[in-house]
């Protein structure tokens, strides 16, 4: 029982144990039913629901007649007996089930026009139009269990995170442009026109300085900024769950993480078994075709190359004679027994993810094999094949012949793909680190090296020669979080030498004066005694979204953006007055 409001229960808590009591309730009305003289309303809360009835019989049948009158998502006070339900008339899946409420007075707390749609889980109207009535849409039970498992997790990890030292420190929303990878949200200077703040993309710099200040272990659950084209699953402001630890390794760094993820999930009763797996980079690249796998979909990724080397089959062979070319294969259990039409269509499919085409054997049930391109292949290399893929009647195997990493997503976007069509069963969390990420990537549009991670990333240590010598071969101390095939965290170890520091920015193409404009600060502070560091942060939508069985972060989020940005609510972004504009000195063009 809940105390100082008007009401003495909740919706959620009646039970047979309460049978003769007198309580008093508030919510709103969810159904209204009138029955042979007898109204009975669902009474619904936050925390559920209680069916009330009026009797025209009862207490002079004033509460009644005001009952007649009340319509759905009118917030209502009423004060009555708990009685059992008739026999019969029991409701197995509410929690209140077994009772109701008989009343003896109602006071109507205020109207409501009918809602743009109903507040019911089963949805019946456009994203849009919940996202204009979020405050509707948060009525709906489910609407409002995911807000609050995300309020219990968020509660968990800031627990289990006290609970090991780590102290909370906020960091400032206005900060400097510090770039990480994305475009910065801007926010002009009123009282120094021409300069600007920007949001933070992540509270990074920040906390290497708290971790030279001698914070030692910091958290914060942290609102971080980034003004990027968004995808589907993308938001301009999301929520990190930000951390970072001083004087310690990567494997005190993962260790410690461990232990914490761990402790929050269990109290929200999930397990995660630990130690978590740790999968290489390029392994999880060449086994699943991503870097943030899904081990649960089975269907690995295979290098059939050297079967192909004298193949009659020019793709293969050539792919085989080609240094830096692969031939790769998955097995889709199942598929094998499609329609010839609708293997067709997965071309298209593999298109998306990169692939000239798809190449394809389909394994009947029936033993006979259909495909545009066995004909070129002897029997040696169908055995072969055969067994390395664990080819069975209903299998369809696909290729991919390009280099290493772009057959390796092609592969990886369609075992995706397949799974999904073919519902292969996602039980249970997977949990797993990949680590050690290249330093790297080449950027073709802007010519140049671009951080994996981010700027201030920890080369591996044995790699720190090949930095200049061969970049892309150089990895780096990184770890992401990946559960149930997305990437739901990410960290690495921190460069604390300003030489290094300063070198790493030259070699992603800043000059020192550039480098010294924007992260002098940070370059400064690594000159008075910074410690070793590392940290990580976790994408708490993303997570709960995860923890929901959501396929959205919309969903766990109250107030989200459209894919274009806009608060559909409050008209965000909206346009601004001529006298707001020119007192930060700007003029629209
Ligand atoms: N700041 C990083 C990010 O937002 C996370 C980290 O390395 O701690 O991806």
């Amino acid at each position: 029982m809940d105390s100082h409001t008007m009401h003495t229960h909740t919706c959620g808590e009646l039970r047979r144990e309460n049978i003769g009591q007198q309580v008093t309730l508030t919510g709103w009305v969810w159904h209204r039913r009138d029955h042979g003289g007898l109204i009975f309303v669902d009474l619904r809360d936050r925390d559920g629901v209680t069916q009330v009835s009026f009797d025209p019989e009862h207490s002079g049948g004033e509460a009644f007649h005001t009952a007649e009158t009340i319509r759905s998502e009118w917030p209502i006070k009423v004060t009555g007996t708990v009685r059992e339900r008739p026999e019969g008339m029991e409701n197995p899946k509410l929690a209140t089930g077994q009772i109701e409420v008989l009343i003896d007075a109602i006071e109507v707390l205020n109207s409501s026009k009918t809602p743009p749609f109903q507040i019911e889980d089963r949805l019946d109207c456009a994203e849009d139009v919940r996202l204009r009535y979020r405050y509707l849409d948060i009525r709906r039970p489910r609407m409002m269990a995911n807000l609050k498992l995300r309020s219990d997790f968020t509660f968990a990890i800031r627990e289990a995170l006290h609970g090991r030292d780590f102290m909370e420190v906020e960091t400032p929303a206005l900060f400097k442009s510090t770039p990480e990878g994305a475009r910065d949200f801007l926010v002009p200077s009123r009282t120094q026109p021409g300069h600007f703040y920007a949001l933070p993309q992540s509270p990074q710099l920040l906390k290497q300085l708290l971790m030279v200040g001698g914070v030692e272990r910091y958290y914060q659950v942290a609102k971080c900024f980034r003004d990027e084209d968004l995808r589907a699953d993308r938001q301009p402001e999301f929520t990190q769950v930000d951390i970072e630890m001083s004087f310690v390794d990567e494997d005190d760094v993962m260790s410690e993480l461990e232990d914490v993820l761990a402790d929050a999930f269990a109290r929200v009763g999930v397990e995660m078994p630990t130690p978590l797996r740790r999968i290489e980079y390029w392994d999880a690249m060449d086994t699943y075709g991503t870097d943030k796998p899904d081990t649960r979909l089975g269907m690995e990724l295979h290098d059939v190359t050297s079967i192909f080397a004298e193949s009659k089959f020019k793709l293969f062979a050539g792919a085989a004679a080609t240094e830096g070319q692969y031939v790769k294969a998955i097995n889709a259990k199942g598929a094998g027994a499609w329609p010839r039409a609708q293997i067709d269509k997965l071309a298209d499919v593999a298109a998306g993810f990169g692939a000239k085409g798809l190449a394809w054997i389909a394994f009947r049930e029936d033993g006979s094999v259909n495909s545009p391109i066995v004909k070129f292949f002897s029997d040696e290399e169908m055995a072969a094949l055969r067994a390395e893929m664990d080819v069975e009647p209903g299998d369809l195997v696909m290729f991919a012949v390009a280099d290493r990493k772009l057959a390796d997503e092609i592969l990886g976007g369609m075992r995706v793909h397949m799974a999904n069509a073919l519902n292969v069963p996602r039980e249970g969390h997977d949990f797993l680190w990949v680590v050690n990420f290249p330093l790297f990537h080449w950027d073709d549009e802007a010519k140049r090296y671009e951080a994996e991670h981010q700027p201030f990333t920890l080369p591996t240590e044995s790699d720190v020669e090949k930095i200049k010598a061969d970049p892309l071969a150089a990895g780096s101390a990184t770890y992401d979080f990946v559960m149930d095939g997305y990437e739901a965290g990410g960290g690495g170890m921190r460069i604390h030498n300003a030489q290094m520091q300063l070198d790493m920015l030259e070699l992603l193409g800043y000059t020192v004066e550039d480098a010294r404009e924007k992260f002098g600060f940070l370059m400064d502070a690594l000159e008075y005694g910074a410690p070793p560091m590392g940290g990580f942060a976790l994408g708490l939508d993303r997570v709960c979204m995860l923890l929901a069985g959501e396929d959205s972060i919309r969903e766990v989020m109250a107030f989200p953006k459209t894919s274009s940005g806009s608060d559909l609510m409050s008209d965000a972004p909206s346009e601004v007055t001529g006298k707001q504009l020119k007192e930060v000195g700007l003029r629209l063009l």
